[in-house]
């Protein structure tokens, strides 16, 4: 359990010592920052050292998804209750930070993927969407695909005037897609397919598929 959970914990049953002023709390930050950050460089980049394939990864990307994950409902509780209060700036505040740590969460869980030594994986996408719903969250596996006869075309990135007409589908991000892909799927008469894969600065992916004459 991180510390700040425990002194959440702690202070439930009794006010813990606050800080009066933003410049305490900043000089705080920057002290326990400062205090840190040397020992946890080093710590980690020794862990990483000793990591010798992609598989060695996973345990600890599977924790960190967890403790993410603690994190995230940690936050979102705050953020909920701020509101109740009627703290606006603050719980607007941590809902920000609630939405970037699932942001992360569904980051995390793509990297756990890729630990997998697959031959030619399905692209299977951690929907950030489901994270939300409640605190169940399921890994999702995409359904493998059936191997389609079809022409395509070579993927072409996507033009910047092109990519600002896509906005990305999550509710909570709404970015415009910052790399993309498009490519023709011919499969027959009538049935030329127009395909974009996107790509937002969030890091989630969508695909869009038309009929393009
Ligand atoms: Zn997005």
């Amino acid at each position: 359990m991180p510390n700040s959970i425990a002194r959440f914990l702690m202070g439930l049953m009794g006010r813990s010592w606050v800080y009066e002023s933003v410049e305490d709390i900043r000089e705080v930050i920057a002290k326990n920052h400062a205090n840190s950050q040397a020992k946890r460089a080093r710590t980690h980049t020794e862990g990483a050292a000793r990591l010798t394939d992609a598989p060695a990864f996973q345990p600890g990307l599977i924790d960190l998804h967890d403790e993410l994950h603690e994190t995230w409902s940690y936050l979102v509780g705050l953020a909920d209750r701020a509101t109740e209060l009627g703290h606006e700036t603050l719980g607007s505040t941590l809902a920000v930070a609630a939405t970037t740590t699932r942001h992360t969460l569904g980051h995390v869980a793509t990297a756990a993927e890729a630990t997998v030594p697959a031959p030619e994986s399905p692209v299977a996408k951690h929907d950030p969407d489901r994270a939300s719903s409640g605190h169940g969250h399921q890994p999702l596996r995409a359904p493998a695909r059936l191997a389609e006869p079809s022409r395509r075309t070579e993927p072409r990135p996507l033009q910047a005037y092109e990519l600002a007409s896509w906005m990305c589908p999550d509710l909570d991000c709404g970015l415009t897609a910052m790399k993309g892909t498009h490519h023709w799927d011919d499969r027959g008469p009538y049935q030329k397919l127009s395909n974009h894969s996107l790509e937002c600065p969030n890091g989630h992916r969508w695909n869009n598929s038309t009929d393009g004459g």
